[in-house]
């Protein structure tokens, strides 16, 4: 039987909120009467969720599990929930009652009727602390706009859904579930969108990231960009970089040198700074090649080198 749904729920160490969560989407998707599974991935709990998730799954048919040797992460637990999704449209919600599953009809709707790949929750009324978690993820958000050129209010929201097209397409990886646009825009989806959703206060357990989340985030994102502009050809940003600094260094070395042939035979050189600066200008552009050949050697190499993603084919 076809699949309209699947909802994937990466937990870790949530064995309170569980029953609750299961038992209002239960009722969510009952009411619309949708095909449905949800997939409860647990990231390595040490509380008592794996037992929670088993009773679950034996209360309910459409409550499947997958349950980490250890604590890989979010991104890691969302790439498995991907790979074992069988619906038409996947959509993720965060395991501790902060999403509400009220959302999954209108988040469902986008993608299977107005043909968004992607839609992003908008947590525009948040309810965590508002210094170290509300004001920084502004700021941040802000960033990614400007960098990613994404116009999402808050894309590393939890609850967001899917064409099935577009989980199958990409690899969440370290923790790069912040970017999942990203990586979704990096594909080739381009249909993004965002819904305002209810966000609600942790009613039981605590948050499993703290202020760390910015710093590692900024920096991923950074990567993200990197490498989806020029991950398949490095030499072109390091060979650029390389070539302009080093002629910037051997222009002036030669006029340095010029200088103090006309001026004498005086080679009293090194005592200018400006010679120092020429001359290390030249090693560094000396260095970005060698970035650059580095980078080419291991992209030759890399097992996914001659990998695309097709839409179509004919015949
Ligand atoms: N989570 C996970 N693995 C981790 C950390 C978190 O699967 O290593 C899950 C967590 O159980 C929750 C979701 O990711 O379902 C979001 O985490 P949390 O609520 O702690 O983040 P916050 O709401 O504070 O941003
Ligand atoms: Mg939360």
């Amino acid at each position: 039987m076809p699949v309209d749904i699947s909802i994937v729920v990466p937990l870790y160490n949530e064995e309170e909120s569980l029953p609750e969560l299961v038992d209002w989407i239960e009722r969510v998707c009952a009411e619309h009467g949708y095909a449905h599974e949800v997939i409860m991935v647990d990231d390595g709990s040490t509380d008592s969720s794996w037992n929670v998730v088993k009773q679950l799954s034996e209360e309910y048919t459409t409550v499947r599990g997958i349950k980490f040797q250890r604590n890989y992460g979010k991104s890691a637990a969302l790439n498995e929930g991907f790979k074992a999704a069988k619906g038409n449209v996947v959509i993720t919600m965060d395991a501790d009652l902060q999403d509400s599953p009220d959302e999954i009809p209108e988040l469902y709707r986008m993608i299977a009727v107005e043909g968004f790949d992607l839609v992003s929750g908008w947590k525009k009324v948040r309810h965590d602390n508002a210094l170290t978690k509300n004001l920084p993820s502004k700021l941040y958000n802000g960033v990614n706009r400007w960098i990613s050129g994404i116009k999402l209010h808050d894309m590393n929201c939890g609850l967001k859904s899917y064409n099935r097209k577009v989980v199958k397409s990409i690899e969440v990886y370290g923790e790069m579930h912040r970017f999942i646009p990203v990586l979704a825009k990096a594909a080739g989806f381009r249909k993004i969108g965002e819904k305002v959703v209810v966000h609600r206060a942790r009613k039981y357990g605590v948050s499993k990231f703290g202020w760390e989340r910015f710093i590692n985030g900024f920096l991923d994102l950074l990567s993200i960009q990197f490498i989806s502009r020029f991950g398949k050809k490095p030499m072109h940003f390091f060979g650029l970089l390389g070539t302009l600094t080093f002629l910037l260094g051997f222009v002036a070395t030669i006029y340095l040198l010029i200088g103090r042939i006309m001026g004498g035979v005086d080679f009293g050189l090194t005592s200018k700074v400006s010679f120092y600066l020429a001359m290390t200008a030249m090693v560094i552009g000396t260095q970005f090649f060698l970035a650059g050949f580095l980078g080419e050697l291991i992209s030759r190499n890399a097992a996914d080198r001659n990998h695309y993603l097709i839409e179509e084919t004919l015949k």
